[in-house]
Parts: structure tokens; sequence; C-alpha cells
């Protein structure tokens, strides 16, 4: 039988039983109680890399399944995206996170911003933004704490509710990044119509950086074009030196990777980012 990623103690056996099986599985514990599934939370910080500060943070959702072991969020994100429990999956981090900055800001001298990736399916939600201010109002989250980080991993529509939404975060103070910049369905027509502060290049140009003149000429003319707009700007996916010092010259001075540090659970990011110990 074909061998799946992350499947090693599958108890399944025909191919199409399995690929089933699995997915029936995961959609079912998409639901209820997600932390009691083995569902939670890593951080990656994005830090300036002239000045070696923490410039914000990204949540990531990770899920070590009961069963099925550890899960890639590409899977289960996907899956969550495409039954709706996308919201549900959301709203549990929401409070997971919200929990995290309450107790860490009142203990530390604040946290780095925290960005929150939110799913073009949400953003046309009156009532998932209801419940998000909802929540910021019951943790006593400050708007400057947070950032919404808007994936493009379904096809995002340039709707008048998705810009109600938008709007009304920006009009409270949150922060709104676009993802995977570069790589989208129409990243222009978000960038001329939404409220965006902060634009993430998508780790594909970053990797290319050292390979030809052209993909560098592509890098050094996105960052210059950010620059143009008026929009803070991320690198993600930084490796190496290389990328980082090319990235420096021209620029660009926020980095999230590998090259800084990998996603961290949330106490390992609190040891070294917030508590001050060094490594
Ligand atoms: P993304 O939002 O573009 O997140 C960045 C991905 O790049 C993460 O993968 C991160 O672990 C990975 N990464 C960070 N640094 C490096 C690096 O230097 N090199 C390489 N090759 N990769 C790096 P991850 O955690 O597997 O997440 C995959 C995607 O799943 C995310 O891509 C995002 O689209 C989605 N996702 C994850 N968590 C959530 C969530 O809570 N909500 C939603 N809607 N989507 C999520
Ligand atoms: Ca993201
Ligand atoms: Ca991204
Ligand atoms: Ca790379």
């Amino acid at each position: 039988a074909k061998i799946q990623k992350g499947t090693s103690n599958s108890f399944f056996h025909s191919d199409m039983g399995t690929d089933l099986a699995r997915r029936l599985l995961i959609e079912r514990d998409l639901s209820g109680n997600l932390k009691a599934k083995g569902f939670h939370f890593v951080l990656q910080p994005q830090i300036n890399c002239s000045t070696g500060e923490t410039d914000g943070v990204e949540v990531l959702a990770r899920w070590h399944h009961p069963k099925l072991g550890p899960l890639s969020p590409l899977e289960f994100i996907g899956i969550a995206e495409e039954t709706g429990t996308i919201s549900h999956l959301t709203k549990h981090l929401l409070n997971e996170v919200f929990s995290f900055l309450k107790y860490n800001h009142k203990l530390y001298h604040g946290v780095p911003r925290t960005a929150i990736n939110i799913t073009p399916s949400l953003l046309t939600s009156r009532l998932f933004f209801e419940d998000l201010f909802r929540l910021m109002d019951k943790y006593q989250i400050s708007s400057d704490w947070i950032e919404i980080e808007i994936t493009e991993s379904e096809e995002l529509t340039v709707s008048e509710v998705t810009l109600e939404n938008l709007l009304a975060c920006r009009a409270r103070g949150i922060s709104i990044a676009l993802d995977d910049f570069g790589t989208g369905f129409s990243m222009l027509a978000y960038l001329m119509d939404f409220p965006i502060d902060k634009i993430k290049l998508d780790k594909s140009f970053i990797s290319k950086i050292g390979f030809n003149l052209k993909s560098e000429a592509v890098v050094k003319s996105l960052i210059q074009f950010v620059k143009n707009i008026g929009c803070k700007l991320v690198a993600e996916g930084v490796e190496s030196q290389a990328e980082a010092a090319f990235l420096e010259m021209n620029g660009c001075l926020i980095h999230q990777g590998y090259l800084y540090d990998r996603p961290l659970l949330p106490e390992t990011f609190v040891k070294y980012y917030l508590s001050g110990d060094e490594y």
C-alpha cells in the first residue's frame, strides 16, 4: 500500500480506505473540544535583522492527533476550510492565544504584536468578527497587541462585507497583513481595495535569492514596490545568511524563518523572547 505522510501508525489497509477513513477521522475530530484532542499552537518570531529586536510573532496551528499523530496544517486547515469547521478552529485558537497574551503582557514588558492567520471565508463573515471583538473585550486584549494575517489558500473575493470587517479592524487599530505576497489570485486588487498595513513576501521568492540575476531583480522590485505603497514588509522563509544579507542590503529588515528560529511552543517562546534568558 502507498505510504502516506504521518500515517505510520495507520491501521487501515486499502489505499482508498486509508484516504477516506483518514479524512473522515480528521473531519469528525475538527469539532468539539480541540484542546483535548491534541490541538495547540506554536509561535514564530519576526526579527529585525539590523537591531536583533523581535518585531512581531506569528501564530501557527499544530495538531497532534490522538490516532494519526502530528498532522500538517496544510492538511487539516484545508479540510477545515472545505467543511466549514475553520470558524470553530480559529475561535478556539483565538481563545488560547488571547489567554496567553493576557497572562504574559501582565508578567513581562509586553509581547511583540501577534499575528493570527485568518482564512478568506472568515473575512466575509460578520459573525466571526463580532466574535473576535467580543473575545478581545473578554480577555482585555489591546488592539495593538494583535494582527490579522490574510491568507489566500482559498480565493478571496473583494466583497462589501470583507471591506467592512477589515475597516472595523483598522478603526480599532488592529494591524492587517497580507500573507504569501506574490503568489495569490488577485493581490493587487486587494491592495487597491483593502486597508493593508503589512505585506509578507512569500518564501518562494526568498529561496530564489542567489539563484540568478533575474530572480534577484524580482525580489528587489517587490521590496521597492512595497516601500512605494507605504506598507511594512516582512520576508518569510529566510533560511540562510546569504538570503538575509541580500534582503538587508535591499532594505527589507524584518525577517521570519528558520535562520532565526523555528516556530516554538509558547513556553519556549516565553523563555527565550520574553523573560530575557539567552540561548
Ligand atoms: P503560512 O501562513 O505561510 O506560514 C508559514 C509557514 O512556513 C509555516 O508552515 C512555517 O512553519 C513555515 N516556515 C517558517 N519558516 C520557514 C523557513 O525558513 N523555511 C521553510 N521552508 N518554511 C518555513 P506551517 O506551520 O506548516 O503552516 C502551513 C500553512 O498552514 C501556513 O502557511 C498557513 O497558510 C496555514 N496555517 C497554519 N496555521 C494556521 C491557522 O491557525 N489558521 C489558518 N487559517 N491557516 C493556518
Ligand atoms: Ca501566515
Ligand atoms: Ca505565508
Ligand atoms: Ca530558502
